[in-house]
């Protein structure tokens, strides 16, 4: 079992009352992580406030040359971290390494964007009561980051926070998921021990009592970058006071196939988009809107490609659908599936489930107001249903409280460039599934879905630096 431990600034803590992380699998105990207190949180604070002073004056070369020490180390110790993922969340190994390799890409590409971050100058005598000046404005760090992070993607959505964070300058305190605390502290060991380090400039704290109210509510972090469901973004935005806040939240991504698609093609894709990680992803396709003319043999295609997946065991290399992440997870999906059943709606595919394993489900006959369908249901179901056009499909996927991302198979340009301008959600795919995320790209919802973008350049330009403005007169 490896033991997370807190980091109050560069020193490790622990305590002796822990909490153990079992696998979701085969119910090993992995790993634990100390129950900490309200003072923990509030000495993190203060250390990274005293921190960015320095995180502040370092020079750039300073802080590139620390992301990249870190991800040299984690590309050396690859198979270590996808382990530790697949232990925590039970995450399938190949999806495990991928996750690590998007987490080195993270680092890096925070890294190289921050050269490229400035600001510019402007004209004051652009106004008839303005006067010759030499003006700019330029970016500084906000000072103190807080990042809350969930547990489906727990290395890499913690790298989309602290790297970028700490690159431009500021110092940051951590709480990661309570269901993925060894892979938060084993990535914030490689930045605290790299040589590069700047001293205190990044805690780590875990849950307890009073834990995250003390953080949130306090002054001291001059941003929060939050990324969980939606409820607990409710909760945050209440009590965060004058700072800034990035709220990346729950989805339920939808695409339409339209009669012009190559259908195998988005078949294929669809499979990946609905059941990947177990549907456990913010951008996991839940409905899929089909032109009713080739409505049926899309099903049977779907259906196809959904017995190929391999389910079971995640430690196993050819394991595509492993468990989810707990009790409560499987049974909310278990009582969603049954009672939309009880509502009219077909089983397709699956619908089963041994332990936390749920098998791929497809689900028709479904209505649109069942949560299966207008719900986030963050588990391996997707709905298939009929529409008369894309107006049609359209018109359902924007009539959601969420706005994530959404997609669209179609060789129809005109109808493509529609989706792009017509479709509400923060990003849009054409001939892709609404599951695709780049780490570069701006990726945020609209509606409640959430506030900002995360991908480095954007996290810090919205999130970690404020713009503060220069006027020179001679
Ligand atoms: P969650 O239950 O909302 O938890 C997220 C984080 O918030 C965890 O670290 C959790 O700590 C912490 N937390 C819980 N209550 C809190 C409170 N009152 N104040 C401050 N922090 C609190 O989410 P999850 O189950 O881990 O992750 C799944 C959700 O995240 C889904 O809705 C998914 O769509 C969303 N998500 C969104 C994106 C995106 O980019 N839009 C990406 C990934 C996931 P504990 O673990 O200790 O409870």
């Amino acid at each position: 079992m490896t033991k997370a431990k807190m980091f109050l600034g560069s020193e490790e803590k622990s305590t002796q009352n822990i909490i153990e992380v079992k696998n979701p699998f085969n119910s090993n105990v992995v790993s634990s992580y100390p129950i900490c207190s309200e003072g923990d949180a509030r000495l993190a604070l203060l250390k990274a406030k005293t921190a960015s002073v320095e995180t502040k004056k370092s020079p750039l070369h300073q802080r590139i040359s620390w992301l990249e020490d870190v991800a040299n180390k984690l590309e050396s110790n690859k198979e270590k971290f996808a382990k530790i993922i697949c232990d925590e969340v039970g995450k399938p190994m190949i999806f495990a390494r991928g996750e690590v390799n998007r987490c080195i890409e993270t680092i890096r590409l925070s890294a190289h964007t921050m050269i490229n971050i400035g600001g510019e100058s402007f004209d004051t005598t652009a106004m008839p009561s303005g006067k010759k000046t030499l003006a700019f404005f330029k970016r500084v760090p906000v000072g103190v980051a807080l990042a809350i992070t969930p547990f489906n993607f727990p290395l890499n959505l913690v790298a989309h926070k602290i790297a970028p964070a700490l690159v431009s300058g500021n110092a940051v305190v951590l709480k990661p998921s309570s269901a993925a605390p060894f892979c938060a502290y084993a990535l914030a060991k490689l930045f605290i021990q790299s040589p590069y380090s700047i001293h205190d400039a990044l805690s780590v704290v875990y849950s307890g009592e009073g834990v995250n109210d003390a953080l949130v509510a306090s002054e001291i972090p001059r941003v929060i970058s939050f990324t969980g469901s939606v409820p607990v973004g409710k909760i945050i935005i209440k009590k965060v006071g004058i700072k800034k806040v990035a709220l990346e939240l729950g989805g339920n991504a939808a695409t339409f196939i339209d009669k012009s698609a190559n259908l195998k093609e988005a078949a294929k894709k669809c499979a990946v988009g609905a059941f990947v990680n177990s549907g456990q992803v913010c951008i996991s396709l839940q409905r899929i809107y089909v032109h009713v003319e080739v409505y049926d043999e899309f099903a049977e295609l779907l259906a196809l490609e959904t017995k190929k997946l391999v389910v079971g065991n995640p430690y196993d290399d050819k394991t595509f659908i492993g468990p989810m992440i707990d009790e409560d997870a499987i049974d909310k999906a278990k009582i969603w599936i049954a009672n939309a059943k009880r509502e009219g709606a077909k089983v397709l595919e699956g619908g089963n489930n041994r332990g936390l394993i749920l098998e791929p489900t497809i689900m028709v006959d479904v209505k649109e107001d069942m949560n299966i369908v207008c719900q986030e249901v963050f588990a391996p179901i997707v709905s298939l249903i009929a529409k008369e056009s894309y107006e049609e499909a359209k018109k359902s996927m924007n009539d959601s409280e969420f706005g994530l991302q959404y997609s669209i198979f179609t060789s129809d340009l005109s109808m493509a460039t529609s989706a792009i301008d017509e479709l509400d959600a923060g990003g849009v795919v054409i001939n892709d599934i609404p599951t695709l995320r780049f780490d570069i790209q701006p990726y945020g919802g609209f509606k409640q879905s959430g506030i900002g973008k995360e991908g480095p350049r954007f996290a810090i330009e919205e999130d970690y630096t404020q713009v503060k403005s220069v006027v020179i007169c001679s």
